[in-house]
């Protein structure tokens, strides 16, 4: 199993962003007026963010807004919910979370999307800070071998690998908070939604880490945790989160892939997608142009198969049904 690749930090994405980054200086006052709807002129440093929620009273101002039944929460009442007698340093505190995290509204306070997210990141990570499980047995076998898969936990990813011959069938970042409350099959299950969800939102070109611009590339290289060829690789512009999949995975919910499986009995929605080769595998990928690119994958199903042409943004361009007897 092979992290490196579908790491966020890598060498060659750092360099593109600062590239990226110089183009945008230099062009920057032509560009101004085209930049967007953010004018960053209350942008905080990262570090400087971080730095203003590091502190156990500030964490807990967040975290008692959090768990405050009635939004907005009024200064007395979020002071007792921390705790703290000295009305003038709970102050301090809570004007210094004012602005990026907090906002006033009315006579209380309440959440910015940054301070919800802070609170949503520790709940994320603190059920167990170092989680373990054992490898535990999924359904499905491998598409390779037809051998027993199997579900990994380690350094806040899962994996599903084949017990006989190690092909991946995909490894994904699962936050700890995913496992808590959850049997294992519930964990899979979980897992499974998560990776059609942020695979969906990816390739509609939104970051589900920072809603950015994702880019969408078509990458012939054998690098990465599936093992296949022919994959496509999405990358946010704006923090370089990566996700890696096989092109089939675009298509779990287009309508005509999911009708295609529905009149020969098959729900796309209860199979998990490491059961379905043609969304782990390059085997039913095939690069039909370049420049532009199509990518056709080939559904067989119950003795039918479905083609489904791809452009270079996953946009369905053609689909076509076979059957024995037409084919
Ligand atoms: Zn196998
Ligand atoms: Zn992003």
């Amino acid at each position: 199993m092979s992290k490196s690749n579908s790491a966020i930090d890598r060498d060659s994405e750092s360099d593109r962003n600062r590239e990226h980054a110089s183009d945008n200086a230099s062009d920057h006052e032509s560009d101004r007026r085209d930049q967007g709807v953010l004018e960053c002129t209350d942008c905080l440093d990262p570090a400087d963010a971080f730095a203003l929620v590091g502190n156990e009273v500030r964490l807990s101002i967040l975290e008692a807004l959090w768990a405050a039944e009635e939004s907005p929460v009024s200064f007395s009442e979020l002071r007792r919910e921390v705790g703290m007698r000295d009305s003038a340093q709970f102050n301090y505190h809570l004007q210094k979370l004012v602005g990026h995290f907090v906002t006033q509204q009315g006579d209380g306070y309440v959440f910015k999307h940054a301070g919800e997210k802070v609170v949503r990141s520790v709940i994320a990570g603190s059920f167990n800070e170092h989680p373990s499980i054992e490898p535990f047995d999924v359904t499905g076998a491998c598409f390779a071998c037809d051998g027993p898969l199997a579900a990994t936990y380690e350094d806040e990813r899962l994996a599903i690998d084949c017990r006989a011959c190690g092909q991946g069938h995909g490894e994904y970042a699962f936050p700890p908070g995913g496992l808590a409350d959850r049997t294992r099959a519930e964990i899979a299950d979980a897992f499974d939604q998560r990776v059609r969800h942020l695979h969906c939102l990816a390739a509609d070109g939104v970051c589900p880490e920072c809603s950015g611009r994702m880019e969408t590339r078509i990458v012939e290289e054998d690098d990465c945790c599936l093992g296949v060829s022919l994959r496509v690789d999405h990358e946010c512009r704006q923090c370089a989160h990566t996700l890696c999949s096989a092109a089939g995975l675009r298509l779990l919910d287009h309508s005509e892939v999911v009708t295609f499986h529905r009149e020969r009995g098959v729900s796309l929605d209860d199979r998990p997608y490491w059961t379905l080769p043609w969304c782990v595998s390059d085997e039913f990928t095939r690069l039909v142009d370049r420049d532009p690119s199509r990518l056709e994958v080939r559904i067989p199903l119950a003795g039918d198969e479905l083609r489904v042409t791809m452009d270079d943004e996953l946009a369905v361009v053609e689909t076509h049904e076979t059957s024995p007897s037409s084919d």
